[in-house]
């Protein structure tokens, strides 16, 4: 299972294809196929081995098995946009190739982020001996990671979980978004929902905030509570979950621009007519905002993205938080992406090296957090997202 099939030519898939070429003993063939083959061949150039590039369509399963048949991959890792899961799933099931993916499918025409259209394929995935791994990005990913390295070796029952998103940089732009706008935007514009004493309890968006200090200095932020989809897959592979938050981190500069796009109708996304043409003013707007995969030079800083958990461990309650801070420059240097990107691609790297060296296996349709921790978060370290632990009892 070493050739390694990677759609999607954006900042995520820059990182993915940087760090699958930095270890050849693992991924022995690369192709980055993507919609603008120009961008795969861009990306190719500054790698440190020779990868094949191709053009793709990805919303069309034919074209995706026809790529595949051609080029006989072992695994696909899709780092498209969220819109694409189901037909990229649907050819892999087609030609019998392993999956894996960073972000949950969501319809193009509405908002809703949630997991059962993708587990809806567990019997298809599991009768064709194939798997698929969903959400191997950093949140979900290695949030979904964290979360079961505390559920395994730190408590005997762990209670509550915040999950805690903060990014520290700035990209010197007076408005734009860290990964696809459109995608971005959706996710912080929907109603905040998160667990509680058995039922998802439903608040409008960006109505909860507090202060947080990250560690190791890298200053306090103003976070937000979100929806955020892994805890959707967390309360079920972690029942003893009472109560899981997810929070993110926005700069005033951030909220101001966002709260006039959205009053202007600029974040809708029905469709309005401009000249006898339906036009998506979300999409339209992603069209004038700067590509995440440009703000690399100039963003500065630190992400410290992690998990607090609470809960009992041999009688007594614990409070214990596990993180990862990542500095921007540092991750432009080695792949020429920012860190947004950088914290995506190295865990979706990792994912696809979990499932080639078989340490995560299985058939059937998963979520990051019914596998081995250790593994993962072994080679996470190792490649470029070291993390750490601190408890208080
Ligand atoms: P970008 O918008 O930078 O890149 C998306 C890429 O997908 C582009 O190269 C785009 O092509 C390509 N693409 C879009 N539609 C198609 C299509 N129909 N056929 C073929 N290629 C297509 O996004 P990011 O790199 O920032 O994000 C990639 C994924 O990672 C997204 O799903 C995002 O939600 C996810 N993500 C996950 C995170 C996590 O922590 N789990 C965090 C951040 C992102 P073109 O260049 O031609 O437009």
């Amino acid at each position: 299972m070493n050739r390694v099939l990677i759609i999607g030519a954006g900042g995520v898939g820059r990182v993915v294809a940087h760090k699958c070429a930095q270890l050849p003993e693992t991924f022995h063939s690369i192709m980055l196929a993507s919609r603008t083959k120009a961008k795969c061949d861009q990306i190719a150039e500054e790698l440190p081995r020779a990868i094949e590039t191709a053009r793709v369509d990805a919303d069309n399963v034919s074209e995706l098995a026809a790529l595949m048949r051609s080029y006989k991959p072992d695994l696909v890792i899709n780092v498209a946009l969220p819109y694409q899961d189901l037909t990229i799933m649907d050819a892999c099931l087609e030609v019998g190739v392993h999956y894996l993916d960073t972000a949950n499918y969501e319809p193009k025409e509405v908002a809703k982020f949630e997991y059962s259209w993708q587990w809806a394929y567990q019997d298809k995935f599991e009768k064709a001996g194939l798997m698929a791994l969903l959400g191997s990005g950093f949140d979900p990913g290695v949030t979904n990671v964290f979360t079961a390295y505390l559920a395994r070796h730190q408590f005997d029952e762990l209670e509550e979980i915040e999950i805690v998103d903060v990014n520290g940089g700035d990209h010197g732009k007076p408005f734009a978004t860290n990964f696809n706008p459109e995608i971005n935007i959706r996710e912080v514009t929907a109603s905040c929902r998160h667990w509680e004493s058995g039922r998802f309890i439903e608040t409008p968006p960006m109505s909860a905030s507090k202060a947080f200090t990250c560690p190791e200095g890298v200053g306090t932020y103003t976070i937000y509570r979100l929806y955020h989809e892994e805890l959707e897959s967390l309360i079920k592979h972690i029942p003893s979950l009472k109560k899981a938050q997810f929070w993110m981190s926005f700069s005033e500069n951030y909220l101001k621009h966002l709260e006039v796009l959205q009053n202007v109708g600029m974040t809708s996304i029905e469709p309005v007519d401009y000249k006898g043409t339906k036009i998506i003013p979300l999409q339209f707007l992603k069209a004038v905002l700067p590509e995440p995969a440009s703000l690399g030079p100039d963003t500065k800083g630190e992400t410290c993205i992690g998990v607090i958990g609470r809960g009992r461990k041999e009688g007594k309650s614990r409070e214990a938080y596990i993180y990862n801070i990542c500095s921007h420059e540092a991750a432009y240097e080695e792949t020429n992406s920012q860190g947004v990107s950088y914290t995506t691609g190295v865990p979706a790297m990792v994912g696809a090296k979990m499932m080639i060296e078989g340490k995560w296996s299985g058939k059937g349709v998963y979520n990051m957090e019914q596998f081995d921790p250790d593994p993962f978060l072994d080679d996470l370290a190792r490649y470029g997202l070291p993390w750490k632990l601190t408890i208080s009892d």
